[in-house]
């Protein structure tokens, strides 16, 4: 293992990201920056240093509350209701062109509070994060109904016009997580503000410094006061309050299953619409004509990508016997061969984990993992001294009771197994109770054709994995969760189905 020490910070460097200026944030409701109602703040954490950088709002009910009703004013208002879907567009526009001229700054914060790489903050919360925006704002002009033939015979000899059309939703409510702040608020806020809802976004405790950034870039865009606002603070409070509240027409999640699961009972309970994006234990499927090292390879970067802390991240790597060995010990060597360091330096290809907190929990997978008797390939502790540094960990000689194998890490840990049959592979596979993405490594299309269908998942790669497409719904079965971002049934999810009939 090549470990490089997290890098210092230098004044200059904190002075050129604004954090000596501007440490303290406010909630961002009605086209303003605005205190907490109770005063309270929790503190924003870099983890490659563990340096305070900021302090956010611990909002409460009455900040959600306030930030609600802002959102319903100009829901409701003349200003949002009545602009015409080609004014929704161009803003859209502007904003992503903001985010893209914003790129220095909002991949910085994005490095500083959650740690990490910068190279990937720009490609991805940045990057793709201003792309999916202008993808978006293309279908705020696209909605559309349909005209519908009717059989209806009365009065006899009647004649009827039927039709439906798409009305937003609403408010909607987004809860969004730590592991791509700007990129997964992005992906609630562009659809909704596309379908001509306005929004109530909650960031992750962890990680609010991008979404308050981009509330005030909405605003220099020229969003009306209200359309978009961000409410900081705990997921239990903030983000239970936002769940529950009667004034929202939807609630868009991203983020575990359990919490997943608390807030749609929360929200049929007031029949508001909702969509779960969820947690995921995602398999990668080898089979024996494929090339091992690339197959192995494909799963370095399926699960150490991000440090692991991605929904897809390809946490299962089933391999057909006869290739087992190759693609453990090319793992294993990928494996150790990464350079773990801070998000700023450049040569660094893994960052810290987000937190502390979250560091513990994935060495507390790892040491279960060991003590169940898995037998560590590559990694398995903690690395470098300061910071919320894990090896890339690589586990062999599992079965499918231990809990490394069944839950979710959120980390770089990967185990791998071997299968003899396709069947068997179909079925380990499945033997999970997420579904939110798999993949499938081998050139012969016809066996490939067999297995895609028979794998339950949101999403199935073929030789790949973690690629996302912005006009490709995206999101799981089981519990991974219900509904679909990206694409086009994330802008019709923010909208209701209206049918008219009409006695003419
Ligand atoms: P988390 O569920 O702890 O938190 C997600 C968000 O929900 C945060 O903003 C948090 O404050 C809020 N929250 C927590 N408790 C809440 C409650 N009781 N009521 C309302 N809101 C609450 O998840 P996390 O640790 O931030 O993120 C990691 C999880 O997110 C993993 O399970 C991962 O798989 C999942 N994830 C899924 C996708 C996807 O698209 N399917 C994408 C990224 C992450």
């Amino acid at each position: 293992m090549q470990a490089m020490k997290p890098r210092e910070w230098s004044q200059a460097q904190m002075v050129r990201m604004g954090f000596l200026s501007r440490r303290q944030y406010g909630n961002f409701i009605d086209g303003a920056e605005c205190e907490p109602a109770s005063g309270a703040y929790l503190p924003v954490v870099d983890p490659a240093t563990e340096m305070t950088i900021g302090q956010a709002p611990d909002s409460a009910r009455a900040d959600v509350d306030a930030a609600v009703h802002a959102a319903q004013r100009a829901f409701e208002g003349a200003a949002w209701s009545r602009m015409r879907p080609s004014e929704r567009e161009r803003l859209l526009y502007r904003l992503a062109m903001l985010i893209e001229e914003h790129a220095d700054e909002l991949s910085a914060l994005e490095t500083l509070q959650s740690g990490k790489l910068n190279a990937l903050a720009r490609a991805i919360d940045v990057g793709a994060g201003a792309e999916f925006v202008r993808y978006m704002a293309g279908w705020a002009t696209k909605l559309e109904g349909q005209t519908l033939q009717n059989s209806i015979a009365m009065p006899p000899g009647s004649r009827w016009f039927t039709y439906t059309q798409r009305e937003p939703v609403g408010v909607v409510g987004a809860i969004v997580p730590w592991n791509f702040p700007l990129a997964i608020a992005l992906w609630k806020v562009a659809p909704a503000l596309a379908a001509g809802c306005t929004v109530v976004l909650k960031p992750s405790e962890e990680t609010p410094l991008t979404a308050l950034r981009l509330a005030e870039l909405a605003m220099e865009a020229g969003f009306p006061p209200g359309v978009l606002n961000v409410v900081c603070g705990r997921g239990a409070t903030a983000g239970a309050a936002l769940a529950e509240h009667a004034g929202l027409g939807k609630i868009s999640f991203t983020g575990s299953t359990p919490v997943g699961r608390a807030i749609g009972h929360a929200a049929v309970e007031r029949m508001t619409r909702f969509t779960l994006e969820l947690g995921g234990k995602s398999p990668m499927v080898v089979l024996p004509d494929a090339d091992p090292e690339e197959a192995a390879a494909g799963a370095a970067a399926g699960i150490f990508f991000h440090q692991g802390q991605v929904c897809t991240a390809s946490s299962r790597i089933l391999v057909h016997r006869s290739l087992l060995q190759r693609v453990t010990r090319a793992l294993g060597e990928a494996a150790s061969s990464l350079r773990i360091g801070s998000g700023f330096d450049p040569q660094a290809q893994l960052g810290p984990l987000v937190s502390k907190r979250h560091l513990e929990r994935v060495l507390a997978h790892v040491e279960a993992a060991k003590d169940e008797g898995a037998a560590v390939v590559a990694g398995g502790s903690r690395a470098l001294e300061g910071g919320c540094f894990m090896q890339p960990t690589v586990f062999a000689d599992v079965h499918p009771g231990m809990r490394i194998v069944r839950e979710e890490v959120f980390g770089p840990v990967v185990v791998v197994m071997p299968f003899d049959t396709e069947d068997e592979a179909v079925r380990m596979a499945n033997d999970t109770p997420y579904g939110l993405a798999a993949s499938v490594w081998s050139r012969d299309l016809a066996t490939v054709h067999r297995i895609v269908p028979c794998l339950k998942a949101g999403t199935v790669w073929v030789n790949a994995h973690n690629v996302l497409d912005n006009n490709l719904p995206f999101g799981g079965v089981k519990g991974s969760g219900m509904g679909r971002d990206l694409g086009r049934s994330a802008v019709e999810a923010c909208t209701e189905l209206k049918s008219v009939c009409m006695f003419v």
